[in-house]
């Protein structure tokens, strides 16, 4: 306990504490670690939680990331995409929850051009003036550009792995280099940026789970999301075991020490892995949730992992269990748009 108490005071985290850190078991030094994680987030944030309401425009993907149940090579998934009248009405519902982002996910789908996502994003901002975040895959940096100057505010684009034979293993049919490009493209746009990464993936190992958390800090995102990685049935790596939801909340506890007041959302696919895991995420470090407001016949064709939490309930029900686990958690949902709270300069 002594240790860990000093390991959690070292400023900034070594890797080799990190290490450290990520390897305790003993419940009562899990409890420090989730404990400070925890003080440090209310001391930024207050008890307040913020919502960013999603909604999964295609399950269309011209990729194949190994783990990912939409990739382009996935059949017998029926495939969808929503027009941009659907995506529009869908807005209004989440506005009229009280929600003030929006989150437009999306596998790689070319239908989707960069001037019918402008338009979007434009008629999103006169008809709801929501914030919003884009989380469609890499581009030019011209397309980044062209979205950020029609109003869009934030870019959602993880790194999943920071180790380069990882990656590369995990995603045939992508660059590591292009995947930090369009990182540093994004940010350079102008918009808040959004990244992260998973835990538990197949030949993952602590000391790259640790590398993967000091590539954050390094990048010093405006949101960071860390998820387990949860095995597709259809996909090349149906037969891995799933990531561990106590090595999530200890890799998110640890970002927010590192990170301090990046926007930490506790991730869906934990709560997926664990019921009430969103209770724990927020009592580690977490003060987003995003839920799920894809229409419903849509919504359980977004397979990226299966049996994902909330999936076969509706955005009404979704929304009532998540106000019950903020409420379970002694917190509360905070209204606005939740921008970051990251001075633009530091992100030039
Ligand atoms: S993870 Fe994203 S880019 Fe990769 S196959 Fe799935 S939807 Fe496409």
């Amino acid at each position: 306990m002594q240790e860990i108490t000093t390991l959690l005071r070292q400023e900034p985290l070594t890797e080799n504490a990190l290490l450290r850190l990520l390897e305790i078991r003993d419940e009562k030094d899990l409890e420090l670690l989730f404990d400070t994680a925890d003080r440090l987030t209310r001391r930024i944030f207050g008890r307040g939680v913020y919502l960013r309401g999603i909604i999964e425009i295609s399950n269309i993907c011209r990729r194949n990331c190994d783990y990912c149940g939409i990739r382009a090579a996935t059949s017998g998934l029926i495939r969808y995409r929503m027009q941009p009248e659907a995506i529009l009405q869908t807005v209004k519902t989440i506005r009229k929850a009280g929600i003030r982002t929006v989150v437009l996910q999306s596998g790689e789908d070319p239908w989707y051009t960069p001037e019918l996502i402008e338009n979007l994003i434009r008629a999103i901002k006169t008809k709801h003036r929501m914030a919003i975040t884009l989380s469609l895959g890499e581009y030019p940096f011209a397309v980044y550009r062209r979205w950020r100057e029609a109003g869009a505010d934030r870019y959602l684009l993880k790194f999943e792995s920071s180790d380069r034979d990882l990656y590369q293993k995990l995603h045939p049919d992508c660059d590591f280099d292009e995947r930090w490009r369009c990182l540093r493209d994004i940010r350079r746009a102008g918009y808040q940026l959004g990244s992260g990464f998973m835990t538990g993936l197949p030949g993952q190992s602590t000391e790259m789970l640790v590398r993967d958390l000091l590539a954050l800090a390094k990048l010093e995102p405006d949101m960071a999301g860390i998820g387990p990685f949860i095995p597709h049935p259809d996909t090349p790596l149906c037969n891995a075991a799933a990531g561990n939801p106590l090595q999530t909340l200890k890799v998110l506890a640890l970002a927010r020490l590192i990170l301090k007041n990046t926007h930490l959302p506790t991730t869906t696919a934990l709560e997926t892995l664990e019921h009430d895991s969103r209770i724990r995420g927020l009592h580690a470090g977490a003060n987003v949730i995003m839920p799920n407001f894809t229409p419903e016949n849509f919504k359980r064709l977004y397979t990226i992992y299966p049996h994902k939490a909330g999936s076969d309930s509706s955005a009404e029900s979704a929304m009532k269990t998540i106000k019950a686990q903020i409420r379970a958690a002694g917190k509360y949902i905070r209204k606005g748009y939740g921008h970051s709270l990251k001075e633009p300069a530091a992100k030039s």
